[in-house]
């Protein structure tokens, strides 16, 4: 059902036409939205704070994977936020009572509790692991015009056994049926086992709770997980190429950077 390469870098394998996760999951969310940003090209209004904190983390907690202390990581992550919030680009819209000094405490106390409760792996195999992955319609075995594109954020090797690592951060820990159907883990199983064999998709949620802490779940993606996210793509790619880009209006539209353009 997904063929896999992994041998091109992301910028290139996103040079072609191609879809992703983000893509899929901003179709599902709001088709006008999607249309907005990868078809019309619109520059959004603002970057949402969480998208640019989870940005830097991720920055951050791979470099604890390749070595880096708490106060070399404390270090990376208050001067990578500070760029990115300073950088020139749109700017960073913080939620209420909310201000970058206080994102960076949060993100150095984060710090603590991930070195504290996430043992550092044996052998890093890989970090931000680029992969394309070729998917055929569940129903007709035909294979679809454009492939899937991503980068998984490591693969690690613990007591001989292999693991994706998927980082995120999150206002609260990720709930039972998120841990269960979310299509990103299926992708990332499918991507590094036809290249690193068995592995198991480990997610590391960071909270970003006054008191931070650190959700590691062990997930299990089998056969029917790997035909939703098939058939998902399919489903998707039909709607895009029908014209689909109907509104959905509803609280995420006061957080959406598209707004300014919907109506
Ligand atoms: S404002 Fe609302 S309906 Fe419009 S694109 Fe954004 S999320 Fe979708």
């Amino acid at each position: 059902m997904l063929g896999v390469s992994m041998k091109a870098s992301l910028a290139e394998l996103r040079r072609q036409p191609h879809t992703s996760i983000a893509q899929l999951r901003m179709f599902l969310h709001c088709p006008r939205q999607y249309r907005l940003k990868y078809m019309d090209r619109v520059q959004p209004s603002f970057r949402p704070i969480a998208m640019v904190f989870g940005s830097v983390w991720h920055e951050t907690v791979d470099k604890y994977l390749l070595g880096a202390g708490p106060e070399e990581m404390r270090e990376l992550f208050r001067g990578g936020l500070e760029a990115a919030v300073k950088t020139n680009a749109p700017p960073v819209l913080f939620d209420e009572d909310e201000d970058l000094g206080q994102m960076i405490d949060l993100g150095v106390r984060m710090i603590g509790v991930f070195v504290e409760r996430v043992p550092r792996p044996k052998r890093v195999l890989g970090v931000e692991v680029d992969f394309l992955l070729e998917v055929a319609d569940p129903s007709t075995g035909e294979m679809l015009p454009v492939p899937l594109v991503g980068a998984i954020d490591a693969v690690v090797s613990t007591s001989g056994r292999k693991a994706v690592w998927e980082f995120k951060t999150a206002a609260r820990k990720w709930s039972a049926p998120m841990l269960q159907y979310d299509l990103q883990p299926t992708a990332y199983a499918m991507a590094a086992r036809k290249v690193f064999g068995k592995v198991q998709v480990v997610l590391v949620v960071a909270t970003k709770t006054k008191k931070p802490d650190i959700q590691m779940e062990h997930l299990s993606r089998g056969k029917a997980d790997e035909r939703d996210l098939a058939a998902t793509v399919v489903s998707v790619l039909r709607g895009i190429k029908a014209g689909m880009d109907h509104p959905v209006r509803g609280s995420q539209c006061v957080s959406c950077p598209f707004a300014w353009r919907c109506r």
